[in-house]
């Protein structure tokens, strides 16, 4: 063994390790901070201090929370103190004041810290200026709201005057011309589909998705969806069972948009003449929807990002299936915005059970 590595790795740091550690932190191009187990922080380097302008005496304690945006405040110290009492690790975004009296987005993470026996000493955190990739992600929502209202107009007026065009040329004369302005009205059809789901991403995007409230029942509303949804898919039999005589309360358009993704989504990832069902029961007191197919099914490595915006499954099999990764985000946004909950239960090769559940309304309200 080489006699002067020896040497090296037994020679006392002349730096102590407490000035070591506050000497890369320093250096480290990251906001970090240390909390006790107060909840209260007794650290911030030097990033932190050169980020927010402030001395260290005006962060320490809850001093850092002067800086976060009014509108961000109350999340952000909820979020924190709940992690804190459960010693979770968090992620919070928010705007947070700069030296300059600008609000940037950070990203904050906060972790537990433990030491050798141990026992839980406080927090640790980063902070991270997110500012640039947020603005470049409004513009893109910017982009993609003005484009579909940009494709919203013509489209209207090609169904018009496909309408026009049906009208002129009755099938039982016109068989052929017929055959053709029907495949043209399937496909404006997809694209008024693809644009409206664009368009509610915007909506989402901006927290103004409208939502309806009034008494459902769910049977006749459920029924109509599936029958409606069986006679423009010949290459599936879709079948309802239900199970009572439920009453929802919520908007009728957007949970019935939830039920026709699902379907859609079945019929799409599903061989011909294979079946999909469709079951509504009650579970702990809410209201239960399940739709089945024996489809392609899905690895459970997805299964947690599903719901999320733009997340496509990229697999071999999967590749010929056209789509944007919009649908079940929209789904799950309009589950949340009614207090329900949405998930799968899905084997690749062994089809998908996705479900979601919302609250029952009592009848003889
Ligand atoms: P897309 O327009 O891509 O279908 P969705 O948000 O509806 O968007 O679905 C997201 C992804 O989930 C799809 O790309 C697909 O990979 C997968 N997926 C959704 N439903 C099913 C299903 N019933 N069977 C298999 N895969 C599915």
């Amino acid at each position: 063994m080489d006699e002067n590595l020896g040497r090296v790795t037994k020679t006392t740091p002349s730096i102590p390790i407490e000035n070591a550690f506050r000497l890369m932190a320093d250096a480290a191009p990251v906001m970090i901070w240390v909390a006790g187990t107060d909840k209260l922080c007794h650290y911030f380097n030097a990033g932190w201090l050169q980020f927010t302008g402030r001395t260290p005496d005006e962060e320490y304690g809850n001093g850092w929370a002067d800086g976060i945006h009014p509108l961000d405040l109350h999340r952000c110290l909820d979020i924190y103190i709940r992690s804190f009492d459960a010693r979770t690790p968090f992620k919070m975004e928010y705007r947070l004041r700069d030296h300059t009296g600008a609000y940037r987005w950070v990203l904050n993470n906060g972790v537990p810290r433990y030491n050798d026996e141990n026992e839980f000493i406080g927090y640790v955190g980063s902070c991270t200026d997110i500012n640039d990739i947020v603005e470049l992600e409004e513009r893109k929502d910017e982009f993609i709201n003005a484009a579909s209202h940009e494709l919203k107009t013509p489209l209207t007026t090609l169904s018009v005057y496909l309408h026009i065009l049906k009208e002129l040329f009755p099938p039982e004369e016109y068989q052929q011309v017929h055959l053709y302005l029907n495949k043209i009205g399937s496909q404006v059809g997809k694209m008024t589909k693809l644009i409206a789901d664009l368009l509610d991403l915007s909506k989402i995007q901006s927290g103004i998705l409208p939502a309806e409230s009034e008494r459902i029942h769910v049977l006749s509303v459920w029924q109509e969806i599936v029958d409606n949804y069986q006679l423009i898919t010949p290459t599936h039999q879709i079948s309802l069972k239900n199970s009572g005589d439920f009453w929802i309360y919520g908007d009728k358009d957007r949970l019935g948009q939830v039920l026709t993704n699902l379907l859609s989504n079945a019929v799409k990832y599903s061989p011909h003449n294979s079946t999909i069902e469709v079951a509504v029961d009650a579970r702990d007191g809410r209201l239960l929807t399940t739709v089945r197919d024996h489809g392609i099914g899905i690895d459970k490595i997805h299964h947690r990002r599903l719901f999320e915006r733009f997340y496509r499954v990229i697999e071999e099999q999967q590749q010929t299936f056209p789509g944007l990764g919009i649908g079940l985000y929209i789904c799950a946004q309009i589950i949340k915005q009614h207090d329900g909950a949405i998930w799968l239960d899905s084997e690749p090769g062994k089809g998908s059970l996705f479900c979601f559940s919302l609250p029952i309304y009592p009848e003889h309200e």
